[in-house]
């Protein structure tokens, strides 16, 4: 089977390697060896001031909005993964939902201001396959009105933006580092935050707000990374710019061979260097979309609909109509990248999404 994506796997004897220190040290989690020092190299790697890792890239989200959003109103984006939504409503926040930009997909700005009321405590948007939100004018609304500002940047492991990390950007960014992500350690995230006060009071929280043995700070949760998924990090990391360049190789396959007389691609915000972490078509219908991904299917290659359906449209949101994001969902399909995908394959699906387009 052809997947949308296929999990980089290192070789084996390197994840061996890291897996001989954590029986070396006999020590498998509470921060231990591997976990402080991945931490280090992605802190080096992509110039951020802090860096903490988590179990899972939903958790650090909820720890944001726990620590920033106080039970308010949050403005966030109808597409993305529905963990971001996911995350407001567990939380005991309300989202607050605002249409996208038909071409970046990221949320749209210039519609955030008319979303605001008295209970608004925070914006949480998210950088969309990696693609930066319009970062400038929503810090000058936040700081305006007075908000918090939390990216859901599980997409954006080595996208930089006017040539800093965009972790960099707002007062928390969380990523994932699930198989699926383009850096990955099986399960896995972290958050990155510029602020030192905040990024204390965030890693209170990812450990049960232990400050020492038998001090707490605030309430905290268990989102601790383990040992075990540090050596599939540590093991990765290396390869990590040769992953970036194999999938660039392939997204300029696409953008020069597909026809794109029928077929929108994602605009890139200008000043963004990318990690080529997904590549999304836009159909000019729903129907267009279904016929390729079943012709596909038919030959055993498997695109994926992120992200469908458009999150306003959950059974346990208050029913509100997003008229951009409900198009762009259901108009949407990622086609195969990743790291050991073949030219033959490539070839034949450019072939077939040409043929269709005609
Ligand atoms: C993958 C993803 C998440 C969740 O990350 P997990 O590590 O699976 O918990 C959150 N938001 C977006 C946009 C994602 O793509």
């Amino acid at each position: 089977m052809i997947p949308v994506t296929k999990t980089f796997f290192p070789p084996l004897e390197e994840y061996n390697t890291q897996l001989e220190r954590i029986w070396k040290n006999e020590w498998l989690t509470n921060r231990g060896e591997l976990v402080r020092e991945l931490e280090l190299r992605i802190k080096k790697t992509l110039d951020v001031p802090n860096v903490t890792l988590t179990t899972n890239g939903t958790l650090p989200i909820q720890i944001a909005l726990k620590n920033l959003a106080n039970n308010g109103e949050v403005i966030t984006t109808p597409f993305s993964y529905v963990a971001t939504t996911s995350s407001i409503v567990w939380e005991n926040c309300k989202p607050v939902f605002v249409d996208i930009h038909p071409e970046y997909l990221t949320i749209d700005e210039s519609k955030i201001e008319e979303a605001i009321t008295s209970k608004t405590t925070a914006i949480l948007a998210t950088h969309v396959f990696g693609n930066p939100c319009n970062v400038q004018v929503i810090q000058e609304i936040a700081e305006k009105n007075n908000l918090k500002v939390i990216y859901d940047a599980a997409h954006c492991y080595g996208v930089k933006y006017l040539e800093n990390s965009i972790f960099n950007y707002g007062d928390v960014s969380t990523c994932s580092f699930h198989a699926t992500k383009i850096f990955h350690t099986g399960e896995g995230g972290a958050f990155f935050c510029n602020s030192d006060k905040l990024n204390q009071r965030l890693f209170f929280s990812h450990n049960f707000g232990h400050n020492g043995p038998g001090e707490f700070e605030g309430v905290g949760i268990n989102a601790k990374m383990s040992e075990l998924q540090a050596a599939m990090g540590l093991s990765v990391i290396p390869h990590m710019s040769q992953v970036f360049s194999d999938r660039k190789d392939i997204v300029e396959y696409y953008n020069e061979n597909l026809d794109f007389s029928n077929l929108d691609k994602l605009r890139l915000r200008e000043g963004t260097e990318w990690n080529y972490s997904y590549y999304p078509v836009i159909f000019k219908s729903e129907d267009n979309l279904l016929h390729f991904q079943k012709l596909l299917n038919d030959e055993n290659i498997v695109p994926r609909r992120y992200f469908y359906p458009s999150l306003n449209t959950l059974g346990y949101i208050d029913a509100i109509s997003l008229p951009i994001s409900e198009s762009i969902s259901s108009r949407i399909l990622c086609l195969p990248l990743y790291k050991g995908l073949e030219l033959k394959d490539l070839r034949r699906i450019v072939e077939i999404l040409n043929s269709v387009n005609e």
